[in-house]
């Protein structure tokens, strides 16, 4: 299987869609345009899934968030991940890595939906506090991607 369709798999293993995504950056972006539709969102996302350092920190952070609720390392930092420490801040970090490829505009924008937890990231976040799941890395990334999926739109549609 290659590296992006894994990244996708994994995923939805999580409990994340591709759409779920686009959802996110559409309502990012949709303020901004006056006829902007989905389609161009599930575009941007799939564009930004096409560059092999997104797809690595896909992967990487999915498989801190496993290692973790597996309890397969050291107590100390399994605590700190799994318990999604506020001072921790590796998560945001990693997924850092994804918007630094796209500008300004996708930093910005992972700010808010850090902040905000719009759509599906509200819903990973809900399950992580609950102790259902770990995901303490993935709402980052899910955040990350989104936001760099609208950077891609805004600098692809220009000043209109
Ligand atoms: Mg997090």
């Amino acid at each position: 299987m290659e590296l992006r369709d894994l990244a996708i798999k994994k995923l939805e293993e999580r409990g994340v869609k591709l759409q779920d995504i686009a959802d996110i950056t559409f309502s990012l972006q949709d303020p901004y345009h006056k006829d902007l539709c989905y389609g161009e969102c599930i575009d941007m996302v799939n564009q930004v899934l096409d560059k092999r350092e997104v797809i690595h920190t896909i992967l990487t952070g999915i498989a801190l968030d496993e290692v973790a609720e597996k309890g397969l390392i050291d107590k100390d930092i399994c605590d700190l991940i799994k318990n999604d420490n506020g001072l921790y801040g590796m998560d945001e970090i990693l997924a850092l890595g994804i918007t630094n490829l796209f500008g300004s505009i996708a930093l910005t924008n992972f700010g808010y939906t850090d902040k905000n937890k719009p759509g599906i990231i509200g819903v990973i976040d809900k399950e992580g506090k609950e102790g259902i799941k770990c995901n303490t890395f993935l709402d980052d990334i899910v955040g990350a991607i989104a936001a760099s999926a609208a950077a891609r739109l805004a600098h692809t549609r220009g000043n209109e």
